[in-house]
């Protein structure tokens, strides 16, 4: 992958940053979607956080490899530390970490995300945490996808400020409000997956010496979940 040919996970990301934008990519790594979002034309400012040296440090060979150093912006920052207010960001991408790292993150930096228009989201896992934390913070999820790439199942989240009371329930919050909506054979794969984990999980709590009552009746109640949703879901 390079910034010509972006991964099919990171180009679905880049697909739902709107034309004209100005982006904020935090832990950009090589900065590989901003370069390639201002290569395409589809945006002309960029900033790339990175709170590593060594990723850092990538970007910016980056920047210069391409010439992008009127556009695209290096910061070596902790999380939204790495966005100035005289950049008039208007989208934030954090993609291809946890959704707790990313919660964090964004909880962390709520000042600079006053004048942010939409923030797109990749957790690779943890997706539950993050939309409850959308929700109480007046972000209204308006698109979701999910997808498969090497083996790995990713899924992208986009959320837009909101002044109406926004909240999720339990069952919406695990798959996703759009998502289990939409269900599809991917969707489908993941939560089978899950379920098969969550069954072996119970059945070794049920073999223990001393059985944890409080968890196994939370993964009980998780099994039964993701059951009813898979039993209701005849997509595909
Ligand atoms: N966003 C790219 C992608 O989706 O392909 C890179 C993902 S990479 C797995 C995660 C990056 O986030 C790493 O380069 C890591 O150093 C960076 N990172 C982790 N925590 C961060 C933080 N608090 N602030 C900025 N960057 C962070």
């Amino acid at each position: 992958m390079d910034a010509e040919n972006l991964s099919k996970r990171l180009a679905a990301v880049a697909a739902q940053v709107p034309k004209g934008s100005r982006l904020a990519d935090i832990g950009s790594d090589h900065a590989y979607l901003p370069a390639h979002l201002l290569m395409t034309g589809q945006i002309d400012f960029a900033v790339a956080g990175e709170v590593v040296v060594g990723p850092y440090e990538n970007m910016l060979k980056e920047v210069a490899h391409r010439g992008l150093s009127d556009h695209l912006i290096p910061r070596l920052a902790n999380g939204l530390d790495a966005i100035k207010l005289d950049d008039k960001i208007d989208t934030v991408v954090i993609a291809g970490m946890g959704g707790t790292l990313i919660t964090k993150i964004l909880d962390a930096g709520q000042d600079k995300l006053v004048n942010v228009k939409r923030l797109i989201l990749q957790p690779n896992v943890g997706e539950e945490g993050l939309r409850k934390w959308l929700a109480n913070q007046h972000f209204e999820i308006v698109h979701e996808e999910i997808l498969e790439e090497d083996d790995h199942v990713y899924e992208i989240i986009v959320a837009t400020p909101t002044l109406n009371p926004v909240a999720y329930n339990h069952r919406e919050a695990l798959f996703g409000p759009l998502l289990i909506q939409k269900g599809g054979a991917i969707f489908k794969q993941k939560w089978q997956k899950e379920l098969a984990r969550d069954q072996y999980a119970i059945e070794q709590m049920q073999g223990a010496k001393s059985v944890p009552v409080k968890r196994l009746s939370d993964y009980q109640a998780r099994v039964k979940l993701i059951e009813e949703v898979l039993e209701n879901d005849n997509r595909n």
